[in-house]
């Protein structure tokens, strides 16, 4: 892999991996000599040395706080010419593991990048263009007001659009459209020397897969051109429950495939939860409202199958659109007493998750160890893979919702060149174990609990031969990097070493060292 002088550089990363740092007195006097619109912070930087995960705490020298693409591309080419130091853009810092920090170096708080947002439409459809800074409740907020909507999402929205594409964007809507790095028409990207690129499918299409998915290593993506469709305004939502994971699996495969399905599938586990369907009434309305009051959830292993449909409150008969519903859940095999609806605002929908987190802060409990663990795993393995991991390695689902739906990768567009990592086969469920920790606990809700729990099971899954990848991967050796892009690790090197030659970019992943 290593051919050249340059390449066995980027690629001695070791494990005790320490960025090349500024000296102490040099951040400060080089970069003032530089020309911005924005300016420079040196002094209370700490939002900047933690993330969602709150694990992982490294200090920058400075953080840019950008008022222009200028002064990012001037800031990236100094310290690419400077022979030290390194950059790291930040979004809304949501990582989980210091993925967005810079270890002494320069953190760029893109959400001070404010640009006019543009919509517009040509051959490859409506789309809107946008700061890569922005917040997709944002991007929402604004395309609902022209009748129109991303197609593509994640399940929360208070994250930047240069955030979830570094990683991908997957959610419920994804089944059908793709991750959000499928419906993305063109980027501006500032690379690892300081040059500002526009690049799309057809127009240096190299960097264009190269970042989406890219974990923010070849560049900063700027601007993102964002495909839209005609925005319901009004959602059915469905919740149903089942006690058997292969009938619980094959309904949600089967509901992937249809051609005429529900506009999003999630699902999630739910095990050894009291008065479960209880909780739910506060938002859904069970259908059979006695038999669901009479339904035991304590001490049993479930399985929620999570459903909507979308519709235009003005232009669709809800009449219809009940009978489709009624129509596609005919099909499925869940508990009958367990079926609850509700219907909400579309807006409501997505925003769904910023509802839990406003309780969660009033309570104290957003700010607090989010061990996550985010899988893409083979669909032929899930079966085998549920019944080890729900049967006998998770006992509780108290610690936070453990979300499990399928995917099929065949309907995506040009995933493969993109540097985002999946399993290969065409169904794949992405598999997410949201735990918090009780600061200081050292019980089975304490931080080391849950991360030996994570651990064992990715030691039971490599145990079994199941060949899963990380989704928002965290290594901390390189051969483990390599191991995670498999066949992709060459490209992703070449990548590297062509648009961030001195591995400038994103150092809080420790995939590669800075170069001088
Ligand atoms: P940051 O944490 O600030 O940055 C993440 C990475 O991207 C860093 O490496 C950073 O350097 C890089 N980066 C940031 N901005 C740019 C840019 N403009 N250009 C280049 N690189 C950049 N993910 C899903 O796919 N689906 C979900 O449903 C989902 N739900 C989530 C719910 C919650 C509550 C949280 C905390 C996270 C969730 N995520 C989900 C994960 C989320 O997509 C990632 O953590 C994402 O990186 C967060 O975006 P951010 O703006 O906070 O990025």
């Amino acid at each position: 892999l290593c051919h050249t002088p340059h390449e066995s550089k980027l690629c001695s990363t070791n494990q005790n991996h320490h960025q090349l740092i500024f000296s102490p007195s040099q951040p400060r006097s080089a970069l003032e000599t530089l020309n911005l619109d924005g300016y420079f912070s040196y002094k209370n930087n700490a939002h900047a040395s933690r993330d969602f995960g709150n694990r992982f705490f490294f200090r920058p020298a400075a953080v840019l706080h950008p008022k222009s693409v200028s002064d990012i591309a001037s800031t990236v080419k100094h310290v690419y010419e400077m022979g030290a130091g390194t950059v790291a853009a930040r979004g809304h810092g949501h990582s989980l593991q210091g993925q967005a920090q810079a270890d002494g170096g320069v953190v760029i708080n893109m959400e001070s990048l404010i640009r006019p947002r543009r919509g517009g439409g040509d051959g490859g459809g409506r789309y809107v263009d946008v700061s890569g800074g922005e917040l997709w409740i944002d991007v929402l907020k604004e395309t609902v007001k022209h009748g129109l909507t991303p197609k593509s999402w994640t399940d929360y929205l208070h994250l930047t659009v240069g955030g979830t594409l570094s990683n991908g964007g997957i959610s419920g809507q994804a089944f059908r459209h793709g991750p959000q790095i499928s419906n993305v028409q063109q980027l501006e990207v500032v690379t690892g020397t300081g040059e500002v690129v526009t690049c799309s499918e057809k127009q240096n299409a190299e960097l264009f897969f190269s970042v989406l998915g890219g974990l923010g290593q070849f560049g900063v993506i700027t601007r993102a051109r964002i495909a839209l469709e005609p925005a319901p305004n009004m959602v059915k939502w469905i919740r149903v429950l089942y006690s058997d994971f292969s009938q619980f699996s094959s309904d949600q495969e089967h509901l992937i495939s249809l051609e005429e399905s529900f506009d999003y599938i999630e699902g999630f586990v739910i095990i050894n939860r009291t008065g479960l369907l209880n909780n739910w009434r506060s938002s859904f309305h069970p259908k059979d409202p006695v038999q669901a009051s009479q339904f035991v959830s304590d001490g049993k292993t479930l399985y929620c199958l999570e459903v909507a449909k979308y519709f235009s409150i003005q232009d669709d008969n809800t009449e219809t659109v009940d009978m489709q519903i009624q129509g596609l859940l005919s099909n499925l095999h869940f508990i009958p007493s367990t079926l609850f609806i509700s219907e909400v605002s579309y807006v409501g929908f997505l925003d769904r998750v910023h509802v839990a987190e406003m309780k969660l802060r009033e309570q104290g409990l957003w700010e607090v160890p989010h061990p996550w663990l985010s899988l893409l795993i083979p669909g032929s393995k899930m079966a085998q893979f549920a019944s080890e991991v729900f049967g006998s390695i998770v006992t509780d689902s108290s610690n936070g919702p453990i979300l499990i739906y399928p995917l099929n990768q065949s309907k995506w567009n040009n995933i493969k060149r993109t540097s985002l990592v999946t399993p290969r086969e065409d169904v794949i469920y992405h598999v997410s174990f949201l735990a918090s920790a009780v600061p200081f606990s050292t019980g089975e809700d304490g931080l080391d609990y849950i991360l030996a729990r994570n651990q064992r099971i990715l030691d039971f899954s490599s145990g079994a031969g199941i060949v899963l990848k990380q989704y928002l991967p965290h290594y901390t050796t390189q051969e483990d990097w390599k191991a995670h892009f498999g066949s992709k690790w060459e490209v992703f090197l070449k990548r590297k070493l062509t648009y961030d030659p001195l591995a400038i970019l994103a150092p809080g992943h420790r995939i590669f060292k800075r170069q001088y």
